[in-house]
């Protein structure tokens, strides 16, 4: 199934409970601006390459539109749209004031020079700067892009519009960036475990995690939980996946990943397995915190964990989410669970707007009030009308959206 198929059944899901005619959905589903443009390069070794590069803006009805850039060798326009929708559902369940987009470029940034990753996301600019902007649209990074591809962005966007600090976000700290966002998706994917099996009644020191992926969501969340008492039995990465019944020595695993290019491989805490054994393993908890599609129809009977808490874009795919739902798992869909890096940009660009810089402090507390109000309004909503926290997060953020478009009108 298609990425933008996928998000679709989720969205009818819930449009289907709120009793939505088809001609809203249409207006609420249909990308309201596409944009590609052709990014050439003189690649170091004197060859011409020509590549393509996308916006998506799926809706702006709760404000600018906001979402991430990603350059990984998968992209493509379908993948952008579905991604671009899921931020408008994401900024909306959390109650910001944003819309939804995203960006990709078909590139795997591993391969490139850092001359040519620059150049690339110049040229990029250059193309669609009139289409961004701290009032109209702010990328902020994704899979493959970084702190400093997002310095560039202001850079080369500043040149055209003046200093413009607020037209991206997760920039550098020590370039107009906001201390706390590298570990804000991580912190409140571990802060929602937290509360959605405190709800079960389970206790930190007698829960057990396991972890897919080992970069930026992965290690902050696994770092958050075992600082309150978490096990997490198992971590893994494209490079390796390690199960210890006794727990992981997370801060030793972290320390290894970063002396070996952010990689596990070599890393003895553990015994070694295989990623598709992580995801089966017995655990309370699983965490899908790399790839999307990972919780297929083939692999969701394996699967054993009580709570799967999605740190990744989607990484459940519908037909295994209806088998997931049907036997009691509870999900925490993506659009809440890895929300809180969203909302540590959305503290960055008032910050970066208000000329005012936060302390680690306050954007900590900010960011635990903003993901456990959602939490409680998702959890409230699926107990009150009995549908899943997905369908109850689709729900609560359709309504949201479908309420400001009604306001602003069509014209
Ligand atoms: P990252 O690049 O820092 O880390 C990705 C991790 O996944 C790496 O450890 C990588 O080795 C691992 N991985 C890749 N392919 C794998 C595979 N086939 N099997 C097992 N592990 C694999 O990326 P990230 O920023 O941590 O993002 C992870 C996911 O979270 C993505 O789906 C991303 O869209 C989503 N997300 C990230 C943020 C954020 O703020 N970083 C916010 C919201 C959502």
């Amino acid at each position: 199934m298609k990425a933008f198929e996928a998000t679709k059944f989720f969205f009818d899901q819930a449009a289907d409970q709120l009793d939505l005619n088809k001609n809203v959905r249409k207006l609420l589903l249909t990308p309201q601006r596409e944009v590609q443009a052709q990014v050439a390069i003189e690649m170091d070794d004197g060859q011409l390459n020509t590549l393509v590069g996308y916006r998506v803006q799926h809706n702006n009805a709760r404000g600018p539109y906001k979402g991430g850039l990603r350059y990984h060798p998968h992209v493509d326009l379908d993948e952008v749209r579905a991604l671009a929708s899921l931020m408008t559902w994401k900024t909306a369940v959390v109650n910001l004031p944003y819309g939804g987009a995203k960006g990709g470029i078909a590139i795997d940034p591993r391969q490139l020079s850092r001359r040519e990753l620059e150049f690339i996301t110049r040229k990029f600019v250059d193309q669609i700067h009139t289409f961004i902007g701290p009032d109209i649209d702010i990328p902020a990074p994704d899979m493959g892009t970084t702190a400093e591809v997002m310095a560039w962005i202001m850079n080369q966007y500043s040149k055209y519009h003046g200093f413009s600090p607020g037209v991206v976000t997760s920039k550098p700290v020590e370039h107009y960036g906001l201390p706390g966002r590298e570990e804000a998706t991580g912190r409140g994917v571990g802060l929602l475990t937290h509360k959605v099996t405190g709800r079960l009644g389970h206790k930190a020191n007698e829960t057990r995690v396991a972890i897919q992926g080992f970069g930026n969501v992965g290690t902050h969340a696994a770092k958050f939980l075992c600082q309150i008492g978490y096990k997490i039995v198992a971590i893994s990465d494209h490079t390796l996946a390690v199960y210890n019944n006794d727990g992981i020595d997370v801060n030793e695993a972290m320390r290894h990943a970063y002396a070996n290019d952010r990689m596990l491989k070599g890393f003895k805490g553990g015994d070694n397995i295989t990623n598709e054994e992580l995801l089966a393993l017995d655990v309370d908890v699983l965490i899908p915190a790399a790839i999307g599609g990972v919780i297929t129809e083939e692999n969701v009977d394996s699967i054993k964990a009580k709570v799967i808490v999605e740190g990744a874009n989607g990484p459940t795919f519908p037909l295994a989410d209806v088998k997931l739902a049907e036997r009691g798992t509870i999900v925490l869909p993506d659009i809440l669970a890895n929300a809180g890096g969203v909302s540590a940009s959305y503290f960055e660009w008032v910050q970066n707007r208000q000329h005012y810089i936060w302390k680690m402090d306050r954007v900590r507390q900010e960011l635990d009030s903003v993901m456990t109000k959602a939490f409680d309004e998702v959890w409230y909503h699926a107990q009150e009308h009995k549908v899943s926290l997905r369908i109850a997060a689709f729900m609560i953020a359709i309504e949201r959206v479908k309420y400001a478009t009604a306001l602003v009108g069509i014209n």
